[in-house]
């Protein structure tokens, strides 16, 4: 017998059709003997219905009452799942975040959870309940409801699992595990039996979309055995989200090419090559919250440098608008962009014991004409920004070459 957390994703929980079958999938379990906590989202769709209704009264709502909203959209799943469970001769209680205490910090829309009381929810265990946590919430030390990020009910399950010390934390989406890459792109991309933390992350952050990437960081902190599994397919294993060490021998050397569409290049031309001179074009625009993710400078000609950077694609034009403002005044020669460029990166714990990786990277994409623009390397990925109309291309290219696709 084993103490499973189990989420369920907002398409598993999208109608009350799916909502029974999640009942009857519970109950499955529970039958074999296991305590079952489930979290599920709000139904698909809800919480950008919430979040439309608030900016309809405000443009820019106040963060506090944001949350009261956003919130309730769980609030009514882990009703309805409670009442199907019933349904199905299961005892079932469901508490919101803030009933279980969740607690949090008071960021509002993207709070930390701090800690959470497992007492009640222990003793329900103990009298046979399922219990069901709503996703996504908590309260803060005054009571007031906050929110964890969109996609934050998969953080509050494995929250729950780290604080409950389960078993497993099983999250059911719409899709049946973490793929080599995503199968839209490349039909021949392959399910993954076990994926490293790390490379979850590098997977995670770099547009794989398939769990927040706080609940991957969550997970290996705490040693959260993390799960992925399809909601909508009663068969399969999934993708176990494992620690290095658990990995077999013929480990790969590459595990996933994953890529990022929405980004975008600035290049500040001629800003002379002195001390603090980074920080005095990137200060301001970390200042401002864009994030900045590849940067590269050139080695000086006559004590001037180019300067480049990429930003997501939604924070082009005010950076932009940043980066000439900040260019005249440090003297520079001129500020040139590219908004069409997307990131690809090969990812793969196996690439620290293998060296050769990169250069295998580049003669793939060069062999096909496509250009690199801008080169990062960290110890488990290769990341290279390219033209954004070759990202197919370079994503099967890369597939192929590192031997990713279906075995036959
Ligand atoms: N319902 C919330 C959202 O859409 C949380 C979640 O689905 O994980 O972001
Ligand atoms: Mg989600």
């Amino acid at each position: 017998m084993a103490l499973i957390v189990q989420k369920f994703g907002g398409t598993s929980v999208a109608s009350t059709d799916r909502i029974k079958n999640v009942a009857k999938r519970v109950a499955r379990w529970k039958a074999q003997g296991h305590d079952i906590i489930v979290v599920p989202s709000a139904m698909s769709g809800e919480t950008n219905r919430l979040i439309a209704l608030a900016k309809d009264i405000s443009a820019s709502p106040d963060p506090r009452e944001l949350d009261v909203i956003a919130s309730t959209g769980e609030q009514v799943t882990i009703g309805l799942l409670a009442m199907a469970m019933h349904e199905e001769g299961l005892k079932a209680k469901s508490y919101t975040g803030p009933q279980v205490r969740v607690l949090t910090d008071s960021t509002f829309t993207k709070a930390r959870i701090l800690q959470i009381d497992d007492e009640r929810i222990r003793k329900d265990l103990a009298e046979g309940y399922v219990v069901v946590v709503a996703g996504f919430q908590g309260a803060d030390e005054d009571g007031n409801i906050t929110t964890l990020g969109r996609g934050g009910s998969d953080t509050s399950a494995v929250a729950l699992a780290a604080a409950l010390r389960a078993d497993e934390c099983q999250i059911y989406t719409d899709v049946d595990g973490v793929y080599t890459t995503d199968p839209r792109v490349v039909p021949e991309a392959r399910k993954l039996d076990t994926i490293t933390f790390e490379e979850m992350l590098e997977m995670a952050s770099l547009g794989s979309k398939v769990l927040q990437i706080r609940s991957v960081e969550f997970a290996g902190k705490y040693k959260v055995k993390l799960r992925v599994l399809s909601s909508f397919q009663d068969e399969g294993e999934g993708t176990l989200i494992t620690v290095e060490e658990d990995k077999k021998m013929e480990q790969p050397i590459i595990s996933g090419i994953a890529f990022n569409r929405d980004e975008a290049k600035l290049t500040l031309l001629g800003v002379p090559d002195l001390p603090g001179i980074a920080y005095k074009i990137l200060g301001p625009i970390a200042e401002t919250n864009i994030d900045v993710d590849m940067i590269i400078q050139n080695v000086s000609h006559d004590g001037a440098t180019d300067f480049s950077f990429t930003v997501n694609r939604g924070d082009y034009g005010k950076a932009e608008a940043m980066l000439k403002e900040i260019g005249t005044n440090l003297k520079a020669r001129g500020v040139v962009g590219d908004n069409k460029i997307c990131k690809v990166s090969a990812v793969g714990v196996g690439m620290r014991s293998h060296p050769g990786v990169a250069s295998k990277m580049f003669s793939a994409l060069g062999a096909e004409g496509i250009n690199i623009q801008m080169i990062s390397t960290s110890e488990i990925k290769i990341s290279v920004v390219i033209e954004e109309k070759y990202l197919e291309l370079a994503v099967r290219v890369l597939h192929k070459a590192f031997g990713l696709e279906k075995a036959e």
